[in-house]
């Protein structure tokens, strides 16, 4: 049941790191490259903690080096399919190699979704984040967000706020329960926005996402 949250995809890797973790928590960031870059940025612009795992360039991350580094660790941030390499990166088993650690694993799939197969529930992942004109083909304009079981318990657990009202899970979450018969959001949300990722979704459905 994702969020749809008006921006870009960055929009969602923000929300997804200040509702997640909590100041002075300690995270691991894959170096994957460009994006793998802007995990960091954003971690240390919501003043957490950063322990990077370095990847050679045009490798894969290397999930036992994910482990290592995430004793201790709240969270490990890795970007799916690296754009500035190319390189698609193994998720299930760096989510595996994090969640051994005690740690959920935040999942930059804003070039592969769509693309490549990144399922949260079949994949047990912690939390995917994607948008909607890259691998799913629709205009710019709509950040996504899914949480998985783990990560849901950590933004239900955490003892502050996220200092934003717009990008708090829980403003999106109050909106759904008390007002969802007729004002399921608490902004005005892109219309044109939704109905061309709800035809751009259809149109992946109905050619079956092996095919695709
Ligand atoms: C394009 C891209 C982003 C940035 O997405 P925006 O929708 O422009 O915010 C982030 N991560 C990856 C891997 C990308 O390919």
């Amino acid at each position: 049941d994702p969020y749809l949250i008006p921006g870009s995809g960055t929009t969602c890797l923000d929300a997804a790191v200040m509702n997640v973790f909590e100041p002075g928590q300690r995270v691991v960031v894959a170096q994957t490259g460009f994006f793998g870059t802007r995990w960091e940025q954003i971690a240390r612009a919501h003043d957490l903690e950063v322990v990077d795992v370095e990847v050679p360039v045009g490798e894969p991350v290397d999930p036992s080096r994910v482990a290592d580094a995430s004793k201790g660790a709240h969270g490990v941030l890795t970007v799916h399919v690296e754009t500035a390499t190319g390189v698609r990166h193994p998720i299930e088993e760096i989510t595996r190699a994090a969640q051994d650690q005690g740690a959920v694993c935040v999942i930059d799939g804003i070039a592969s979704v769509g693309g490549e197969l990144c399922d949260v529930d079949g994949m047990d992942l912690d939390v995917v984040v994607t948008g909607a004109q890259k691998g799913l083909e629709a205009p710019p304009g709509l950040g996504i967000l899914a949480l998985g079981s783990r990560a849901r318990e950590r933004v239900e657990a955490r003892s502050t706020r996220p200092r934003s009202f717009y990008l708090d899970l829980k403003t999106w979450d109050r909106y759904r329960d008390e007002w969802g018969a007729w004002h399921p959001h608490p902004v005005t949300m892109p219309t044109n926005s939704v109905l061309a990722l709800a035809s751009s979704m259809r149109r992946i459905l109905e050619a079956g996402l092996e095919t695709w």
